[in-house]
């Protein structure tokens, strides 16, 4: 590192469960770039200093984690892309010519992974998503765009749930999308994919993020929790036999959308070392 390095970073909290800066940083090792990547725990009182601070530092581009995601749109100067723009929350920043440019590479990386881990896609199926924070948006987005046809979303906070349905439904008119208070409310109903989008199941100690009987009319699981690497709901779908995977191959491919925004010229060099990364450090989640 000299006076020169650019520096990039995540600001969220918690942020020390997070493996973007291991991630991130073998990239730059492997691209040679000088460049370093750090964790910042930002709390939500001080994040619109941090956010002012970004252009006052220099600092090149962050990763934005919860709880500021839905946020960040705010303190951004633009979010170019509009599809990027309708979701609602920003999960990574450039800094380009004193800007802040805001992006989200969630909905496209947890698509991506949903699609490479399952054999059947969401085309025309029925999703029930937990949660309605930022990660929420990013994942009810992805699906409609992948084709779900019936979206049901539930919250512990109702309320939130129901302000996220109501704002999806000017998006995609033509589907069935509808927040419950209790997923008891779905009867016997069949879910294709139940995916986690809270961050319950991130401490040891959390309670399964929704009653887990609802596992017996579930044909698939994804939790976007990636630390610890198998959650307790996952754990739980698999020894029921049902397919179910953690966020990890989300995070990854979150993060190779973000290194080529913050590096357009970079090469797919930089994903075989994201993903060599993981192989080699399997203990860090
Ligand atoms: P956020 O904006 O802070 O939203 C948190 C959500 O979790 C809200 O819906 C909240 O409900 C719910 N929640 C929190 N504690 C809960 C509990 N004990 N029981 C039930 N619901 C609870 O956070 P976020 O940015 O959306 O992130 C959510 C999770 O997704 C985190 O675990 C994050 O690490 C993960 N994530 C993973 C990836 C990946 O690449 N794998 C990418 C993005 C996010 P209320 O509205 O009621 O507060």
């Amino acid at each position: 590192m000299d006076s020169r390095t650019r520096i990039y970073g995540i600001l969220g909290d918690p942020v020390e469960h997070s493996l973007s800066p291991a991630l991130h940083n073998a990239v730059f090792k492997a691209r040679g770039v000088n460049a370093v990547y750090v964790a910042f725990r930002v709390i939500a009182d001080e994040f619109a200093g941090a956010m002012e601070g970004l252009k006052s530092l220099g600092i090149a581009g962050v990763n934005i984690t919860l709880p500021h995601k839905e946020q960040a749109v705010f303190y951004v100067d633009a979010v170019p892309n509009p599809a990027h723009k309708a979701i609602g929350a920003v999960n990574t920043i450039a800094v380009a010519e004193g800007r802040l440019l805001g992006f989200n590479t969630d909905a496209m990386g947890f698509i991506n992974d949903l699609k490479a881990r399952f054999t059947e896609g969401p085309e025309g199926r029925m999703a029930l998503v937990l949660g309605a924070g930022g990660a929420a948006r990013a994942v009810c987005f992805g699906l409609l765009e992948a084709g779900v046809q019936n979206l049901v979303l539930h919250n512990r906070s109702h309320e939130r749930g129901l302000g996220l349905t109501n704002y999806l439904k000017q998006f995609y008119p033509g589907r069935a999308i509808r927040a419950v208070q209790s997923v008891t409310e779905l009867g016997r109903e069949a879910v294709d994919f139940l995916v986690n989008a809270t961050s319950c199941g991130m401490k040891p100690d959390d309670p399964y993020p929704v009653n887990p009987d609802i596992l017996e009319r579930t044909r698939r699981v994804y939790d976007l929790v990636y630390a610890p690497r198998r959650s307790r709901l996952v754990e739980e779908a698999a020894r029921r036999g049902i397919p179910a995977h953690g966020g990890l191959g989300m995070l990854i491919e979150q993060a190779v959308a973000a290194h080529r925004l913050w590096f357009p010229e970079a090469d797919t060099a930089c994903e075989r070392a994201l993903i060599n990364r993981l192989r080699i450090g399997k203990q860090c989640g």
